[in-house]
């Protein structure tokens, strides 16, 4: 069900970023950035995914799926750690409980490849879009670059 609500935001976001075209582009894979703590079953969203673009724009399109871990940060002892759900969330150095998230709870399009389907003048080379795009869903206010795993 998350998926599915998922899904309709992500397309809301593709339509809004295909507007911005003068000439709808041709999507090819989409890099998605998904954090643990998100709720969101990556192969549910593939298939969601999958259904919702069928005889759209979007058809053939592909989605990437990136996992960003979950990492907590202890307003007692200020340091950042992994959270674990069978201690709680607790911070391991001294159980206070999980207050901030500095990663985790991402949901957003990292990258979009496409190309542009030429008119006229001269070739327009395939462009993969490296402008970031903004997250479709903000779960969080947190501004923390994504952890590296
Ligand atoms: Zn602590």
């Amino acid at each position: 069900m998350h998926e599915v609500d998922m899904t309709r935001c992500l397309l809301q976001a593709l339509e809004d970023w295909r507007d911005q075209h003068p000439v709808q582009p041709q999507v090819g894979t989409i890099h998605l950035l998904v954090g643990e703590f998100t709720c969101v079953e990556p192969s549910q969203l593939q298939l969601s995914f999958a259904a919702a673009v069928k005889d759209t724009w979007l058809a053939g399109a592909r989605l990437s799926i990136a996992s960003v871990p979950l990492v907590g940060k202890c307003l007692v002892c200020g340091n950042s750690y992994r959270p674990n759900p069978t201690s709680g969330y607790a911070s391991p150095c001294c159980g206070h409980p999980l207050e901030t998230i500095l990663s985790g709870r991402e949901l957003k399009i990292q990258r979009i490849d496409y190309s542009r389907p030429r008119i006229c003048g001269p070739p327009v080379q395939a462009n993969p879009c490296s402008q970031p795009t903004p997250s479709f869903v903000d779960p969080s206010p947190c501004t923390c670059p994504p952890a590296t795993p």
